[in-house]
Parts: structure tokens; sequence; C-alpha cells
């Protein structure tokens, strides 16, 4: 059928007999790092692609995340798309680690470079989608109530965008402002002179409760789990840096690809036990020296070895005694847990905020908060009054923006129902009884244990391969095999048993939100064991998919 025809046909549902062909080939849902250069990548192709993104701007995390700090914690030479060597070569990156509005400045430059704004529709946000099973397509509804068809749609809404405010009572009761991290208003807010609450002291609280309290008048910091922060020693770059790792770009990069997290690390195999107090001291201090979050690779069974791991939670807790002047509330900011149970946060005079008399600690773990009122904050013990309360309490990870959309697959079973005790997915890129639905960085991918733009440039590669594989071949029909997904599941399992990940209440677990089933949903086993074996999917034509 031409094009001419495929237009004509949109909205009847057959054409010479044959079910008529969808108004898109693909629907992408997402303007972020995945939605772009996916795409990027299908328009190459010659398909009829559009993006639907919530926001009104390109961007995703970096879109939303306009909190004071906001930056990230992958070095910025390194967290940049790689496909492109002239875009890697032109932009220059000013700092070590990214503020959130530079990096938001490059995605916005990738997407005027690409010419990609003409294929994306902003302020839609998809509410659900059903799955044609004659037609072979999807009908991706809007919350505005319009809807598209789409012979294939791509999820690229990311892993850490379902900004979450736990239920508390009262918070409609509350007289002054609250805001949550991840849904932060673009103007920005004037914190200069008021009471501030700080509910999370994750990687968002980590960053933003020093700039906080720098304006604020007061700041309360309601702390739940105290997080290991290691220092950031966020510097500006320099030239001689830039040009020295541009020059090798190709190599570093292809090293990355296949390096456990995805990352540049020396990575070291050694025990920390095979070391003596002395060495191990001498290393983590050296790590602590230079930042970052690289310290977990400084033997090879820290997140392993509980014993070893201790080694590293004992010398963290050292510095915090070191650095905060008040013993109690340095023992209160310890940890006491595997450290990289739980994501390290990384930091810019964190501990040392503490050290300000206008700034209060609260043990929620101790005196949990028990409503918000009208003036503040009500814990077991005590009533706290606040101008403005900021929720840095985190997401529902990994599920939570695939689980809001309300999909319907083959036979018209739900994606809730589907993964009620947990996701379940082949490659963290599709789940079975769902044909035709493609998922960026999915639960059961190395996704948020890795630098993620490089499991995002996997992911969307290994993606829009296979669509172009369909297409070359007049299939219309991709669908994950049970028992290839019932594999897949368990080897995630495998290689996150035996690991310290699940010895802490991490969002990995989904132990942050209260009714979430406790499945650890990345795969640890490593990006480069990852990647090596979807390409052995593909090379073995797709094996564990129905492609027809
Ligand atoms: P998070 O790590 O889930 O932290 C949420 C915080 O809120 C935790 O301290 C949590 O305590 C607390 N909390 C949640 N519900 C609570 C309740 N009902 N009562 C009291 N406290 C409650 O969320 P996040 O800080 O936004 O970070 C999420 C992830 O985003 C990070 O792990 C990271 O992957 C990514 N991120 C990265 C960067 C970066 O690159 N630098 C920055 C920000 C975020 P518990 O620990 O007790 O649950």
């Amino acid at each position: 059928m031409s094009r001419a025809s495929v237009s004509a046909a949109v909205g009847s549902d057959h054409v010479d007999g044959h079910p008529a062909s969808p108004e898109w080939d693909v629907v992408v849902v997402g303007a972020g790092f995945a939605g772009l250069y996916a795409l990027h990548r299908l328009r190459a192709q010659g398909l009829r692609v559009q993006v639907l993104e919530a926001g009104d701007g390109v961007g995703g995390t970096w879109y939303w995340n306009r909190y004071p700090g906001a930056r990230c914690d992958v070095q910025s030479m390194e967290y940049s798309y790689s496909f492109d060597e002239g875009l890697q070569n032109d932009w220059e990156w000013t700092e070590r680690f990214a503020t959130q509005p530079e990096i938001l400045r490059y995605i916005e430059h990738v997407a005027d470079r690409l010419d990609l704004r003409k294929d994306i529709e902003f302020g839609v946000r998809v509410a659900g989608a059903e799955f044609d099973e004659s037609g072979s397509r999807w009908t991706v509804r809007t919350a505005d109530g319009s809807a598209r068809t789409a012979r294939f749609v791509v999820m690229a809404t990311g892993c850490l965008s379902s900004a979450r405010v736990p239920d508390f009572a009262g918070l409609e009761t509350f007289g002054g402002d609250w805001y949550h991290s991840g849904d932060w208003p673009h103007e920005g807010v004037d914190l200069t002179g008021k009471r501030v609450a700080v509910i999370g002291t994750g990687s968002s609280g980590v960053q933003l409760i020093p700039l906080v309290a720098e304006q604020a008048a007061h700041t309360t910091v309601f702390q739940r789990t105290p997080n290991f922060v290691m220092p950031a020693r966020n510097a500006p770059l320099t030239d001689e840096f830039t040009e020295d790792f541009k020059a090798h770009y190709p190599q570093l990069r292809e090293q990355a690809r296949y390096a456990p997290g995805g990352i540049l690390r020396n990575l070291r195999e050694q025990s920390a036990l095979d070391e003596s107090p002395e060495q191990r001291q001498e290393r983590y201090e050296a790590h602590w020296e230079s930042g970052g979050p690289d310290i977990v690779g400084a033997y090879g069974d820290l997140l392993r070895n509980a014993e070893s791991n201790e080694t590293l939670a004992e010398f963290i807790r050292g510095k915090i005694a070191e650095i905060v002047t008040d013993p109690e509330r340095a023992a209160l900011l310890s940890p006491h847990y595997a450290v990289g149970a739980k994501r390290i946060a990384l930091g810019t005079n964190y501990y040392e905020t503490y050290n300000r008399e206008d700034v209060t600690l609260v043990d929620v773990a101790a005196s949990p908060l028990e409503r918000i009122t009208s003036a503040g904050i009500k814990t077991a013990d005590a009533e706290y009054e606040f101008d403005v309360i900021v929720f840095a309490t985190g997401f529902d990870a990994m599920t939570g923006a695939l689980l809001r959309v309300d999909f319907r697959g083959e036979n018209g079973v739900t994606l809730q129902d589907k993964w009620h005790a947990g996701p379940r997915t082949l490659l963290g890129v599709a789940t079975a009884g769902f044909p035709n639905l493609f998922t960026v960085t999915g639960p059961g991918s190395p996704s948020v244990i890795s630098n993620v733009l490089m499991s995002v440039e996997q992911h969307v590669e290994w993606i829009t391969d296979y669509i172009e594989y369909l297409t070359a071949r007049g299939h219309t029909y991709a669908a994950a095999v049970v028992a290839d997904e019932d594999d897949w599941v368990q080897r995630v399992q495998d290689a996150a048993s035996g690991t310290l990940y699940l010895t802490a209440n991490s969002w990995y677990l989904g132990a942050n939100v209260p009714g979430k089933p406790r499945v650890f949903m990345p795969y640890v086993g490593g990006v480069g064991n990852f990647r090596r074996h979807c390409e052995k999917v593909a090379a073995n034509d797709y094996e564990g998919f129905v492609s027809r």
C-alpha cells in the first residue's frame, strides 16, 4: 500500500478486506533522552513516528527535576549521547557533574540539531492503550480524550518519572506552599526568610538541602533513613581534560559500552578483606578525596560481602563523625545498612550543613510523621510550623510510569493485572501478551544500576533495529514468548541474589511505595553482559520473540 493510500485508510477498519494501516507506524511516549533518540532512529528508517510528551518541552527527567542543586552524578563527558561523533565533539560541558540547566540545554540543542521537535506533540499525557488483535495495532488514548493508532508503541517514559508524594493525611489543609523535587516550578521558588521543611534524604534531598538551608530562615529536615553521601567534588572542566577526553572518545565510549556499569571506572577484583586496615583506609581516603560515587568499586566484593562492605560503611561513618560537630546528630546521620544497597548520593556541603544553627534534623524513624496540619507537620512527638514543605520523597520507580497507563493487551488483559506480583519482562524491552509494545529501560534492564544514558542508547538501538527487522520482512506482530520471559525474570533475580542490594529497603525493590510488590527490578548482571546477550538474541533472529 502506498503512503497516500495508507493516509486515506486512516479511520476505516478494513481496506480491500485487509486491516487498515494505522495512523502511525510508531508512537513513542516521552521526549527525554530515550524518546528523542528513538524518534531520530525510527525516522531514519522512513517510518511515520509521533512522539507524545506530557511536558511542554523536551528533556524528561531534566525537564521536571528543577529543584535547587539538581545535577547528575555521572560525569558530564559520559552522561551524553555517544551515537553521534559530531555532536559529542561539538558540545562543551563546563563542569565535572553537569547541573540540570546545563543538561536541559544540551537536550534542547540535540532536539534542534536533529530537527526533532516537529514530530513531538507536547502537553499530551497518555492515559491508556488497547491492542487491537485483528489489526495488530495499538490505539493510544490521551488524557484529553483523543486517540492515535500505531503499529508499535515505544514507552520512553523513564525509570524515575512518576513523582510520589506519600499519602500523608491533611496535606490539603496545609496553609503554606508545597513542592515535590521531581515537579519543581519552572520559575523557581524563593525561600528567603521562610521556614522550610524538607522530607526525604535520598539523592534529591541531599542535593537540595544545603541550598535550601542557605536561603531559608530555618530548615527542618525530616529523615527516615540516613543516606551514605560521598562528596561530589564538582569542579569546572579544564580545556586540557576535555580535549584529551574528546581525542579518545571513540575508544572510551566503546570501553564503557561493555563495562559493568556502562561507565569508565577502575574496578578492582580484590576483596576488601585481602588488604590491611591501613591499606583500606588509604584506598577509601583516595576515593573520598577525589569524590564521586566510584567508592563501591574500590574492592570487588563490596556489594557482595557484608563484612567487606562494613569496612567501607565504617569509613564513611568516621567521616560523618569528623564533619558533624554534634555527636548525637552525627550518629543520627550515620547509616547502618550496606553501602550501595540504597543508591549512594553525591553531596556538596551535605554533612557540613548540619553544623548550621538554623538547621534542625528530625528522626522520623523514631517519631513517625503523623499528618500534615494547616500550620505544618505533626510527628508522634511534636508539632512544627512551616511556610513551605519540600517533598524529596522519590518516585514510583521503574514501573510507576508504565502502570499509570491503562494498557490492555491480548485478550483484554491489563498490565496492572499481569504485573500484580511484580514486573515481568523479556530483556526489559517487552512483556508477553502485549505485542508491539516496547519499553526503554524497563524493569529487568540494567538502567538505574548503570550510566543510564548508555543503557538508553543500547535499548533504543536494539528496539529500533528489531522494528527495522520486522518491517523489512513485512511483519506486523512482535511479542515476547512467555517461557523466555520467565527465563529472563529468573536471570534478573539470579543476578541480584547473593548481592547486598537485597538487604535494604530501597526503591530498587519497590520498598518505598506501600503495597508495591517486593521484587528487585533492575538487572545487575552488568551492562556489557546484558549488551552481549541482547546482541545474541538479535543475531538469532530475535529468539524469544514471535515475529510474524
Ligand atoms: P529516594 O532516593 O527514593 O529518596 C526519597 C526519600 O524520601 C528517602 O529518604 C525516603 O526515606 C524518604 N521518604 C519517602 N517516603 C517517606 C515517608 N512517608 N516518610 C518519611 N520519609 C519518606 O528519592 P530521590 O532522592 O528523589 O532519588 C531517587 C533516585 O533518583 C535516586 O536514587 C537516583 O537514582 C535518582 N537521582 C539522581 C540524582 C543524581 O544523579 N545526582 C539526583 C536525584 C535523584 P526512606 O529511605 O526511609 O524510604
